[in-house]
């Protein structure tokens, strides 16, 4: 295992936790296919290790946001084919078609400049199509589809192997949920009619335990995979945390009463207290609106609160009612004894925020 002993923050990732979390799925849905989401750095995770550590698990796709990600799934070795799940660019049409990435089609403009590359480089260009059953940022609306599918069909050098669609507020509307599936599935059936399709996917991390699409063959699993459920399911609990986020005791002191702690004194001791200096800030993804929350980290066995706000490289701890830390001993950030949601609800954000906001600066450690 790689030495963590002079690293100030670094995640602890568990790539067998998150093969575990792909089982959960796969019994649930053993009649589905999986496409693993990869974007923004596999979640804060990494994107090489989380997708060097997947491709062998017979994942459909993996769904990256970018033509810059599809390239860095490509150059890690990867046999698993990127997915482009958002629209591109017409100057990054050409890498997709030369590689053979699926893109996900919005517009009739797509096709014909996706099939013209077809014709100039001789092949089938693979294509999803997309389908905006509510969600308002791609696709092509339900009401188009009808004249569309023979036009699709005539198109000589694309396949279009797919439809998909993405459900805009699973977790909090269901009854417009269903009205989102009732239109894809109406969509798939007009579809059918002249395209053989077949991949058809509607349901991402909230939907796949509570949602069912007929019709449907594949499931697009981020936050799941991530050990996150955002809705309430029984299988919930089998999930595991995939994620541990450390860092250090820098420094340790003893400040007198009425000193302030950090930039404007947001907060002022009220006695002499035990400070710990930990080495983690916003620039590594530790978010400043977790300033003066109540948030607190994980160290030598119990809680400690942050004192005053979160700055860059560093953040304050009280811990006062601890005996014997020392510069260098290991807090927990985020991960099983702080759990992703209580940032999330403390930084009044979602938990994706949260977790993709770990930075660069962060080495990541796989352990499987
Ligand atoms: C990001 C994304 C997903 C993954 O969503 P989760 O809720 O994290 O599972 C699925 N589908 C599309 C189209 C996305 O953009």
């Amino acid at each position: 295992m790689q030495d963590t002993s002079l690293y100030r923050a670094w995640a602890e990732v568990d790539t067998g936790a998150m093969r575990h979390n792909l089982s959960v799925v796969r019994r649930v849905l053993p009649e589905h296919k999986q496409m693993a989401i990869v974007k923004a750095e596999a979640y804060g995770h990494g994107l090489e290790g989380v997708v060097k550590a997947l491709d062998g698990c017979d994942i459909e796709f993996f769904g990256v946001a970018t033509v810059g990600e599809a390239a860095r799934v490509r150059d890690a070795g990867c046999r698993t084919c990127p997915f482009i799940l958002g629209p591109c660019f017409p100057a990054e049409r050409e890498a997709i078609v030369q590689n053979g990435w699926r893109a996900a089609l919005s517009s009739l403009e797509e096709a014909e400049h996706f099939n013209s590359l077809g014709r100039l480089f001789d092949c089938k260009v693979k294509l999803h199509i997309s389908i905006d059953t509510g969600m308002g940022r791609a696709g092509l609306l339900p009401g188009d589809i009808p004249g569309l599918a023979e036009k699709l069909r005539s198109y000589e050098h694309l396949n279009i192997e797919g439809a998909f669609s993405h459900l805009s507020a699973a977790a909090d509307d269901i009854s417009f949920t269903h009205r989102q599936i009732r239109s894809y599935e109406r969509a798939l059936a007009v579809l059918s009619e002249q395209l053989v399709l077949p991949y058809r996917h509607l349901c991402s991390s909230s939907g796949v335990f509570n949602y069912r699409a007929a019709g449907t063959n594949m499931v697009r699993l981020g936050r799941i995979l991530y050990g996150y459920s955002p809705m309430p399911s029984p299988y919930n609990r089998e999930l595991r945390n995939t994620l541990t986020l450390y860092s250090r005791v820098t420094l340790l002191r003893t400040l007198p009463d009425n000193h302030g702690v950090s930039y404007n004194h947001t907060y002022i001791t009220t006695g002499p207290t035990k400070v710990a200096t930990i080495g983690i800030g916003f620039g590594d993804g530790y978010l400043h609106y977790l300033s003066n929350t109540g948030a607190r980290v994980y160290l030598n066995g119990s809680y400690c609160p942050v004192l005053g706000r979160v700055t860059m490289d560093q953040i304050m701890v009280d811990v006062s009612h601890l005996d014997g830390v020392r510069p260098g001993d290991v807090a927990e950030i985020m991960g099983p004894n702080v759990p992703w949601e209580e940032l999330t609800t403390r930084a009044r954000t979602i938990p994706s925020n949260v977790i993709t906001c770990i930075s660069g600066r962060v080495p990541r450690v796989y352990i499987d």
